[in-house]
């Protein structure tokens, strides 16, 4: 991440947080001099599984067609957070895969931003049918999903029966070129004991596994903190089966500490984001299906970029002016971690009090919902 000294005290004007002290710079930076680089792009809530930790067993309420981003008001919010400093879209959901047209939307990306390294988030499941056209149309690399390769174990926690699919998926993408292929476990109790053969199965597949701590962001709101299963209890886990050799994060803003796997080349990483918050380096933007832009996952608030992207401007330049701001004035606003600092005074948090820094503040959306 790049820090830009602001010269302001750190505190937060009182009242609404406006563009107030804002430097005179077209990169999307906020209070703390933190610059965003990452943006992540929810396309859909829709989702071919109903994990526990993030989606409710019904599924999220469908979002009406017509409120969803099309691929070309996509590639165009994509192109203004080109300009302004955006270097990684990574596309998410609920499921990406779910909407027919991704491909298109990956085409647009593209064109509108050259120089961005585009990648997605996905449970893989239909990846082997679509990954080809995805690589075509601009797609760099894939995070894909999975907790444990034990097939019954995958149906209690995803409440679905389709771990062949999702392993179908990662061979295509590994077929395909897209490496390194990332996994994604969500560490939680009942994914423990699998842990050390999901990292021998990643070892073996060439897959660069990483493990995240379980966020109070499930739907069902049923996170508690004396459940979670901290990095520290993992790596006492993986350690009694593999040797692991700390080698730090690959650049200081990445999320995820690595350790080295029986010596190398194989790495695993932790992505500690209860017990070891990394709040203070975050280099995100959020984009949701429907075109606000969040600028945390606990911040609650969210800026209306559809409604501008949509008003009848009689040439682009101008609704692109009205953009560049609300977007700007949004990372302006942006929490210095966990959303508390911003959360309404009525809103609860989560995982301790109010005033403990170490809280979350409630979400009113869930994880499937804001695009992980
Ligand atoms: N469906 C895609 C997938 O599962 O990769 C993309 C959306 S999913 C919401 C994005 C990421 O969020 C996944 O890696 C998932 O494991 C993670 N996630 C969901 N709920 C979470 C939670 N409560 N805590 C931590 N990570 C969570
Ligand atoms: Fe779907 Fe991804 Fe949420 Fe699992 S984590 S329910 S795959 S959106």
């Amino acid at each position: 991440m790049t820090a830009v000294a602001l010269g302001l005290p750190r505190v937060r004007p009182a009242g609404p947080p406006g563009t107030l002290g804002r430097p005179d710079t077209d990169a999307l930076i906020d209070r703390y001099g933190r610059v965003a680089h990452d943006l992540r792009v929810s396309v859909t809530e829709k989702c071919s599984l109903r994990c526990t930790y993030c989606m409710p067993a019904e599924g999220l309420p469908a979002i009406p067609r017509h409120d969803l981003l099309t691929p070309a008001e996509i590639g165009r919010l994509v192109g203004i957070g080109y300009r302004l400093g955006i270097r990684d879209v990574r596309f998410t959901g609920g499921e990406p895969l779910m909407r027919a047209d991704l491909a298109e939307i990956v085409r647009h990306t593209r064109a509108a931003a050259p120089g961005v390294r585009i990648s997605m988030t996905t449970n893989a499941i239909g990846l082997d049918k679509r990954v080809r056209e995805l690589v075509e149309a601009g797609l760099d690399r894939v995070n894909v999903s999975l907790d444990t390769v034990d097939r019954a174990h995958f149906a209690d926690l995803t409440r679905r029966d389709r771990l062949p699919q999702v392993l179908a998926g990662i061979q295509a993408a590994l077929g395909a070129g897209l490496s390194p292929v990332k996994l994604n476990a969500v560490l939680m109790p009942e994914t423990l004991a699998g842990a050390t053969d999901l990292l021998a199965w990643a070892v073996e597949h060439g897959c660069r596994l990483r493990f995240i701590e379980q966020m109070p962001l499930d739907a069902d709101q049923s996170w508690a903190r004396d459940q979670l299963v901290s990095a520290q209890r993992l790596l006492d886990v993986l350690g009694a089966r593999f040797g692991l050799t700390p080698v730090g994060r690959e650049d200081p803003s990445a999320p995820a500490e690595e350790w080295a796997v029986d010596g190398g080349p194989a790495t695993v990483g932790i992505i500690a984001s209860v017990t070891r918050s990394f709040c203070g380096d975050c280099d995100r933007t959020r984009l949701t299906a429907e075109g606000t832009v969040r600028s945390c996952l606990f911040g609650n608030e969210e800026v209306d970029l559809r409604a501008l992207l949509r008003t009848e401007a009689p040439d682009h330049a101008a609704s692109d002016a009205a953009i560049v701001a609300a977007w700007q004035g949004a990372m302006w606003a942006k929490p210095f971690a966990h959303g508390l600092d911003r959360r309404a005074p009525d809103a609860g948090a989560v995982g301790g009090a109010a005033d403990d820094p170490e809280a979350f503040a409630r979400t009113e959306r869930s994880m499937g919902a804001i695009g992980g």
